[in-house]
Formats: C-alpha cells, structure tokens, sequence
C-alpha cells in the first residue's frame, strides 16, 4: 500500500467511525448486516449512528461506539439498507382494472384521498424515493409538497406531472395528457411544467411527434437541467428518442415482435454509460399471476391499507376477471418473450432502474417494487446489482446521490431494515420490518 492510499484508507476509516463535532447521534440501528448500496462487502453486525435527519458514522460494532443514552433500534438478524427507489409508479390510479370508470368515481379525490393512500403505501414497503410518471399537475405537486413538509406520509417524490403527447387518447384524460401542437406549443408546456416545479419530463408516443416538436421538448427540458424520460413499446419510439438524446427510456415493449432490432442495440451500445432503462418487467407477470395463478392475492387484505371499504371493493371487483380486460389477450404471447428482451437491453449495458408501474391494474403499491426486484434475480440479474438499481443509480439519475441511495457519513438517513438477507432471497423485501426516512422511524 503507498502512503498515499494509507492515508486515504486511513481517513475513511476515521471519517466513518467518528461522529464529526457537533453530530451528536441521536439514533442507532445496531446488530444488523449493513449493505450500503456502494456494492462492496457488506459489514456483519453493523451499527448506523444517526443525527437529526442524516447518518453520522456507520460501520462494524467492535470499531463504533454506540453512545450511552440515545435511542437504539435493535436490526439482529437482518440486513440493513438504503431506502428503496421505485423509479416508475402512478399515484393517482390503485390498481383498478378499468381507468374510465376508475375516474369517474374518484377523478375528483386524486390529491387529497387517493395519491396519500399509494404514497403511504409504497413508504410502508420500503420505498422512501419514487418518481411519479404521469398524473395530474396540481394534484401530484401538492401531495409531493405535503410529504416534503411531514404532513403526510410517502416517499420523497419525483414527478413529471403529465404526459407529453400528441393529444390525449380521450377527452377526460386531459389533465395528465397534455397534447402539444407544434414546437412553440411544446416549448411553451414543457417550460410551464419545469415552471410549476416537475423534477423530469416525461415523453410518449414521441413518434407521432414532429421532429421539431421532439427536440423543442428536450432541448428546453435540458435547458434547465431536467431530464427526459421517454416511452419504449414501439422501436420508433426508441429511435426518435435516442435521435434527440432522452436520457431514460421505460418499459420493456415491442408487442409480440421476438426483439428489439440491431440498429436499435447499436445505437443502445453507443449512447450506453449516459442511458438509463426503467424495464418494469414484472407488471405483465403480477396481472397474470393475479388473473390465472393466484387469483386470492386479490383477497390479500394488505394492499387496502389505508382505503376506504368501498373504495376496495370498487377496486377488488373491477378485478374479478382480468383474463377478460381489453389489454389482457396478447399476454401470453408477450410475457414469454420478455425474458429475452430484457436480456438484449441489459446486454447493451445501459444502465437499469427499478420500476414497476404501481397502479396499474391489480399491481398495487403495497406489493410492486420486491416483485420486480425478485424476477430481475430469476432472470439473472446478481441481486447487488439489483439493489443498486434500486438505490444507487436512481440517486444518480436524479442527481441527488450526495443525499441518498447510499448509506455513509452525511448522507440523508434514508434506511430500511429487513429480516433475512435479500442478496440470497429478493423476496424477503416483501416484508419491510424497519423504514427510517430523514432519520425518524416511520415503520
Ligand atoms: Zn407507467
């Protein structure tokens, strides 16, 4: 070892063991296995000390101290590690197997009873982070205000507000299908969306879009440093947005074509190390899991938490056939090809986050993102890396990796805990035991 890395070795060790003056610890987790979301070694029977709403010092319970007095978490037998990100959910929908119906029951209660109950519930399963991609402006702003300020709970939210389109399908998606006509139109509602406060823009059917219109909504999302998430089902879709340089594309699509084409790895495997991939993978599998293997998970009281009776049973009899629903024929077909798919965009190395769609019917929020996570695993993924996909690099994407999706000195305690090791088993994720967010215990 030079001196040089002696001495880097040396203040990292310091820099982690001692609580900097000033940062007197006010909670500990202690026991647990740590895994920070860095992807090295994990350190057995960890302790986390954290002050106010950040992590002070963490590391092996031989090397830190826990000081006298101060409250204590027990984490024995489990793993403890970054909050999760779920980088492609949908607040303002629960699930419902019928959208138009679903809007005209509760159109009207988006903000103040319906996106509380989704957000509530993707906290409580251990998502402390999630973007929200498409859902109404005003509705999803104030809900992401209002956990900001503690005054509900939910994850720290990311949001687009609405689609960027061509116009929206039906007269009542309005709200969060915002039509452009022209590139001064598109220019002007993407600026008004960063105006109003949207974290990223999210594009679809860009291939019904003009070129100009295209690259009017990226080159003024990117004028302000806000980046451009772009639907995926259709190859031009792909090649329109990689052409204007969007920076996340999501879903795994194509329909019931066997791949993606090679122009389209190609160009994949250029732009690799600045792209990012949202493949939400597992929705297709929960609703046919839901529809022909297991339908009692619909009986499963857990994913009604927080709603009212009614509002359940809207929801629970919309699902009673969803072999039936519209989009449900072609599943078959599609989900035996996704596997390699999934494999061809991964292989392209771009770079993939955690998503799952939440929302959608029957993937309700309660049970989404450690459904995606675990098939990622059965589909080959190591499942460091799939933590990391949920922790690492959406911090990275949204550039807030200096606050969280990591676990060290000064980062945002942002922390779960749960029995079991997920690097053996993902789906012990099922069962959050412990969610810390901004340092206070919240489960
Ligand atoms: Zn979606």
């Amino acid at each position: 070892m030079t001196l040089h890395t002696a001495l880097l070795a040396l203040g990292f060790i310091l820099a982690t063991n001692h609580p900097a003056p000033g940062q007197e610890p006010t909670l500990a987790l202690v026991g647990g296995r740590i895994l920070d979301g860095f992807g090295g070694p994990v350190v057995e029977n960890g302790v986390v000390l954290i002050a106010g709403e950040r992590i002070v010092a963490l590391g092996a319970s031989g090397d830190l101290a826990v000081p006298a007095g101060i409250e204590v978490i027990s984490t024995e037998g489990m793993t403890v590690l970054p909050g999760l990100f779920d980088m492609h959910v949908h607040l303002q929908i629960l699930g419902h197997g019928d959208y138009e119906r679903w809007n005209s029951l509760y159109g009207d209660r988006i903000g103040d009873l319906v996106m509380p109950i989704a957000a509530r519930q993707l906290l409580m399963s251990g998502v402390t982070s999630a973007r929200d991609l498409g859902g109404p402006l005003d509705d999803v702003l104030s809900v992401k205000r209002r956990i900001a300020n503690g005054e509900i709970p939910g994850p720290r939210l990311f949001v687009s507000g609405p689609f960027i389109q061509r116009e929206a399908y039906e007269p009542w998606q309005a709200e969060y299908r915002w039509g452009v006509n022209g590139a001064e139109d598109a220019r002007r509602k993407v600026q008004q969306l960063i105006d109003a406060g949207v974290d990223v823009i999210k594009l679809i059917d860009q291939d019904q879009l003009t070129a100009e219109e295209v690259a009017a909504v990226v080159e003024t999302a990117h004028a302000s440093g806000v980046p451009v998430v772009a639907h995926a089902h259709r190859p031009d879709e792909i090649r329109v947005g990689l052409k204007h340089g969007v920076d996340n594309f999501e879903h795994t699509g194509l329909g019931t074509a066997p791949g993606y084409p090679e122009d389209i790895l190609r160009a994949l495997n250029e732009r690799n190390a600045s792209l990012y991939w949202t493949p939400t993978i597992s929705p297709l599998y929960v609703m046919q899991y839901s529809g022909e293997v297991f339908p009692e998970r619909l009986d499963d009281p857990s994913w009604r938490a927080g709603m009212p009776a009614a509002m359940a049973d809207e929801i629970r009899a919309s699902l009673t056939n969803i072999p039936q629903l519209p989009y449900y024929a072609l599943f078959p077909s599609r989900i035996s090809l996704l596997p390699a798919k999934f494999r061809q965009i991964r292989e392209t190395g771009v770079q993939l986050l955690i998503g799952t769609d939440a929302g959608i019917p029957s993937v309700f929020h309660n049970d989404a993102t450690w459904r995606e996570m675990a098939l990622w695993v059965d589909l080959g993924v190591p499942p460091m890396q799939v933590i990391q996909a949920a922790t690492l690099w959406p911090a990275r994407f949204l550039h807030v990796e200096d606050d969280l999706g990591t676990l060290a000195p000064g980062r945002l305690a942002d922390i779960i805990a749960v029995r079991g090791d997920p690097l053996h088993n993902m789906a012990v994720l099922r069962n959050v035991d412990v969610v810390i967010q901004g340092g206070k215990r919240v489960k």
